[in-house]
């Protein structure tokens, strides 16, 4: 009899087993197949870091100010420079990090003046020596840099414009000012003088 009772107990709890089956037969994967696809990396994962370009250059905007090497704990980041012809600011030779050091901490992002460096959407480097897990971070860049330098260049070019005509007008309304004073002054004195006469 109670073999009888299971009966009806076992296909209910059949269907549901298969409902919950159907289900998410008709939903979209929440996985992915990797490694022939990747899962998009959520914006707070902190991986190993990259110079980032900047829309208005058209590259990185590193100026080898060195203040990510200095505050690097793990001391792991390599970086010289020096300054082009007709630029401000200095542009790295050399950015070498060792990646088997990093540990991600941010601070290298927190320091950069520029914003230049964020995280890079790689999580599964890997490699058979230390010497593999060294990354030169400009090699990316290297054949946009004639490109980036042009447009600094006249970006510099503008700007030095820009201060010469601000000069140019600081001085001329000096000189009115200035030759407005004597006028008023000579006026003045006319008019003192008409006083005494009189
Ligand atoms: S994330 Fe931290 S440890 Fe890694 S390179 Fe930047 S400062 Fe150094
Ligand atoms: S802090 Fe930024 S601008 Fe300065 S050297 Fe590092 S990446 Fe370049």
């Amino acid at each position: 009899m109670q073999s009888l009772l299971d009966i009806p107990r076992g296909a209910r709890s059949l269907l549901k087993g298969m409902g919950v089956t159907i289900r998410h037969f008709f939903r979209k994967p929440v996985t992915v197949e990797y490694p022939r696809k990747r899962a998009p990396v959520a914006k707070a994962h902190r991986n190993a870091i990259v110079l980032i370009e900047k829309d208005d250059i058209g590259s990185h905007n590193c100026i080898a100010c060195l203040q990510c090497e200095k505050i690097c704990p793990s001391a792991c980041i390599s970086i010289t420079g020096s300054r082009p012809d007709g630029i401000a600011f200095k542009r790295p030779d050399k950015f070498d990090v060792d990646f088997a050091l990093c540990s991600d901490c941010g601070l290298c992002l927190d320091v950069c003046p520029t914003d230049t460096l964020g995280y890079s959407e790689v999580y599964d480097a890997a490699g058979y020596s230390r010497a593999d897990s060294k990354f030169d971070l400009l090699e990316a860049w290297r054949d946009k840099e004639g490109e980036a330098l042009g447009t600094l260049r006249e970006r510099e070019r503008k700007k030095k414009e820009e201060r010469e005509a601000k000069r140019k007008a600081a001085e001329e309304a000096k000189a009115k000012a200035a030759a407005k004073e004597k006028a008023e002054g000579k006026e003045d004195d006319k008019t003192g003088n008409g006083t005494a006469a009189s």
